[in-house]
């Protein structure tokens, strides 16, 4: 069987978390240490290919400062899937996450399927957010959550395969 089918995904988050890293992984399959900061947003897209289906995603990577947050509703406004970004070092980037998580609840679309990355998970040795508690504010919400690294590629296709599962006609 080979349906195809295509989604808009948004990727929110605070600034340097590692947005456009993952974005970069996903589609290109490279990483940089010194990755050019995102001026408004990016567009990029995937495909992926799941047992039953081909998967395109049509990718809008925002930037993350305080200034461009107005812009956001832009972007997730009928986005199917959104990827809520925090770095695993830095417990405010994970307030920042739980922030846009709510604001995707009461103001994305109603069916929106999200998605919490706990970014850098390379970066064990300077964890600052609990696993479990990023897992439990998750399951309590309903939504995916996975630790991923952009860095060594680490569950980022994994990521996205497991959205585009959760997307309707897969
Ligand atoms: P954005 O502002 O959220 O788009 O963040 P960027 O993608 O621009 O990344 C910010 C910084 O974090 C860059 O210096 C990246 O090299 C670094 N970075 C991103 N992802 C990872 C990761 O998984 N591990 C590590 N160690 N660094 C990362
Ligand atoms: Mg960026």
């Amino acid at each position: 069987n080979n349906r195809f089918c295509h989604f808009k995904l948004v990727l929110l988050g605070d600034t340097a978390v590692g947005k456009s890293c993952l974005v970069v992984r996903f589609v290109r399959d490279e990483f940089f240490e010194f990755q050019e900061p995102t001026i408004g947003a990016a567009f990029l897209t995937q495909t992926l290919a799941l047992d039953d289906a081909t998967v395109k995603f049509e990718i809008w990577d925002t930037a993350g400062q305080e200034r461009y947050r107005s812009l956001a509703p832009m972007y997730y406004r009928g986005a199917a899937a959104a990827v809520v970004v925090y770095d695993i070092t830095n417990p405010d980037s994970f307030a920042g996450a739980k922030s846009w998580v709510k604001e995707l609840q009461r103001r994305g679309d109603q069916n929106v399927v999200i998605a919490m990355a706990g970014n850098k998970a390379d970066l064990e040795a300077h964890r600052k957010v609990d696993f479990n508690e990023a897992n439990e504010y998750a399951e309590a919400n309903g939504i995916i959550h996975m630790e991923t690294s952009a860095k060594n590629a680490n569950n980022v296709k994994a990521l996205f395969s497991e959205i585009a599962k959760r997307l309707p006609n897969n």
